[in-house]
């Protein structure tokens, strides 16, 4: 059969079916359109219960969550963030947004998430707080971070953008740090269309993300605001569609697990392969089913894109380094043991994000695999 006749295979593309229908259909009925709204507590408390945290404030998309959970905790100019050198930008522009510094520390070759030895050796007296990433899925060693943030009083907020119900020891990312951030766009494990969530068991940051993202009012009284604030709420249809799919997380999930294990076992013979992190006592919720070339196979990472790409099916590459940016390029990195980020540098150029959606039948991965194999021929 010639690749052309054959259906596109997207990397990422949601799941939506009659319960998301049917409760966004009831909330436009409703009349409740805005951000107040039955469906908005429903999503949060509901949120909340599923991270095992006791605050959960809804917002309009993952980056202004980032960036709220920042200005909530204080973090401003002349204040230092130590984020992954490797992670999407998001993560770096709601720092520089508050006009504190990003500092880019390395990722470990093993969990591609933020390397312990080089945040040690990125703190400084002005580090005010890490902010970990989940790279794809995988949850960064959280309780290890906090152990060296925690005696310093520097917070730990998570970018759980990419992990939806990852879990370290048991406990979802989320509830790891001292507050955790999640986006809901399209292509995430769970979506709203646009969204985004916070998750803390400190009420009074709580409390304060809460009065920030709805102009810094007064909850005492109306049209009172005591200090400069943003409209970074979520819509009560946003919500509506978020509960549907939150509802049906664990069956995503456990989707996302049997695609990963379908690639391990087409694949498992091809040398040079470097499948996403695993951990004993670590969820990984493959968000992204990501695959590392070793230095044996001889086409670039983009080579092996296009050739994907000729035969119908799409993938991505890994993220450009932060400190790659024109715009960052000033920023300090610091790796494991000099300055510099050599092991995102390497991921980056070499890993390649294979479909990985839900809707993927074990017939589509064995296509994906089989390209795979002829993309990687020299
Ligand atoms: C998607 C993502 C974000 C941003 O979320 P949006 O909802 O698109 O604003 C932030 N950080 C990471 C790691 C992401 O993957």
């Amino acid at each position: 059969m010639a690749a052309s006749s054959e259906p596109f295979i997207p990397v990422a593309a949601p799941i939506i079916g009659e319960r998301e229908i049917a409760y966004v259909t009831d909330a436009v009925r409703s009349g409740w359109v805005s951000s107040i709204g039955p469906y908005i507590d429903r999503f949060e408390e509901a949120f909340a219960s599923y991270i095992g945290v006791k605050n959960a404030v809804a917002v309009s998309n993952g980056t202004v969550a980032l960036h709220l959970a920042l200005h909530a905790m204080g973090v401003g100019p002349g204040d230092e963030v130590i984020v992954p050198d490797l992670t999407f930008a998001a993560t770096a522009h709601t720092i520089l947004q508050t006009g504190a510094t990003p500092v880019f520390a390395d990722v470990e070759a093993a969990s591609w998430c933020l390397d312990l030895a080089a945040v040690e050796r990125a703190m400084t007296a002005r580090t005010r707080a890490i902010v970990p990433v989940h790279l794809f899925g995988f949850p960064t060693d959280v309780p290890a971070l906090s152990a060296v943030a925690r005696p310093r009083g520097i917070r730990v907020l998570e970018d759980a953008a990419e992990a939806h119900g990852a879990t370290v020891g048991g406990v979802k990312a989320g509830a790891l740090g001292d507050i955790g951030s999640f986006s809901f766009y399209g292509n995430k494990l769970m979506t709203t269309g646009e969204g985004g969530m916070l998750t803390t068991d400190d009420d009074a940051l709580a409390r304060r993300c809460r009065f920030l993202k709805d102009h810094g009012m007064s909850p005492e009284r109306r049209y009172f605001h005591t200090e400069l604030a943003f409209n970074y709420r979520m819509t009560n249809l946003q919500a509506a569609l978020g509960l549907a799919q939150l509802e049906q997380l664990e069956t995503f999930i456990a989707k996302k697990r049997q695609i990963m294990g379908w690639y391990r076992e087409a694949l498992a013979g091809v040398p040079g392969l470097t499948w996403n992190p695993e951990a004993s006592g670590v969820r990984n919720v493959y968000w992204m089913i990501s695959v590392v070339l070793g230095d044996e196979i001889g086409p670039t990472r983009d080579e092996v894109g296009a050739r994907l790409k000729a035969r119908g099916i799409d993938s991505r590459p890994f993220f450009v380094p932060m400190s790659a940016m024109p715009h960052l390029s000033g920023a300090r990195t610091v790796g494991a043991v000099g300055e510099g980020c050599p092991v995102s540098a390497r991921l980056s150029a070499r890993g390649l994000n294979l479909p990985s959606g839900c809707g993927l039948g074990s017939e589509d991965v064995a296509r994906v695999a089989a390209a795979l194999i002829e993309a990687l021929s020299p």
